[in-house]
């Protein structure tokens, strides 16, 4: 059984800052242990639930943050970005059982975590009217190959949007945003409740956890700079609605993906 895993770091057990999710920033080595043992805790989580193959996609800025020394002999990691559209879920397609997210945070446009956005820091993104969190983003685009998400850890924000979404979704909260803090679990704890969780996410039918696909799809980049926003809405199809936002209309969630992967 394969199992697809995404690891951001905004949402693991205590990052607060940017500078603490920044490639060898001075504050950064802490998170990034932690991120890894995260992970880890989610492939033996995995491997216990009946995972045999494991494909793991190091999806944050450099996408070169874990520490892959302890990774098991059936685990291959993505480092680095591919730049196909599927982004943060490169190389997951039909061969896969279900995914998993792990250090998933809130959406830009969301006040629950200080370090909230979705995909880029300049913009935040809509998907039918409503902001959409790089969760909902790739957990469409991993329903686009009939595969299912089981299992994300993150904050608490976004643990109520997956929720409200699929409350089959096995999901552990690491830490809630308050204004520009956060309230974190213990870092132990996180570890073992993400492996514990795991195993239990894959005993969840994938019937129970797969989501449809929207018939058709409004996505709205909203950008920080307008004149960004002008000279992006000469993508084709898309329109420029004033005085800051892209406007892309289509029924097939690929070019969803694929304008999001130009324009973000
Ligand atoms: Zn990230």
């Amino acid at each position: 059984m394969k199992v697809y895993i995404s690891a951001d770091i905004e949402g693991i057990t205590g990052t607060t800052s940017w500078s603490e999710t920044e490639l060898n920033a001075p504050d950064y080595h802490f998170f990034q242990k932690q991120m890894t043992k995260e992970v880890e805790a989610a492939i033996e989580g995995a491997i216990l639930g009946g995972a045999t193959e494991i494909l793991l996609k190091d999806a944050h800025d450099s996408a070169r943050n874990l520490d892959i020394s302890n990774l098991p002999v059936n685990c291959k990691v993505i480092r680095g970005w591919t730049y196909d559209p599927m982004c943060m879920v490169a190389g997951l397609d039909s061969s896969f059982n279900r995914a998993i997210f792990i250090g998933y945070h809130s959406k830009g446009g969301s006040e629950r975590n200080p370090l909230a956005h979705t995909l880029c820091v300049t913009a935040d993104i809509k998907i039918n009217g409503e902001y959409a969190s790089e969760f909902l983003i790739n957990t469409y685009a991993a329903a686009l190959h009939g595969v299912p998400v089981s299992f994300v850890s993150g904050d608490v924000g976004l643990t109520e949007e997956i929720e409200t979404f699929n409350p089959n979704i096995v999901t552990f909260a690491t830490k809630e945003g308050v204004g520009n803090a956060t309230i974190s679990v213990s870092p132990r704890l996180a570890i073992a409740e993400t492996k514990r969780l795991v195993e239990a996410s894959m005993k969840v039918s994938r019937n129970n956890l797969q989501v449809t696909l929207p018939k058709q799809f409004v996505v709205e980049i909203i950008y920080r700079d307008h004149t960004r926003a002008y000279r992006n809405s000469f993508y084709p199809n898309a329109t420029f609605k004033p005085h800051n936002t892209v406007e892309f209309v289509t029924d097939d969630y690929f070019e969803v993906l694929r304008i999001l992967q130009f324009l973000t």
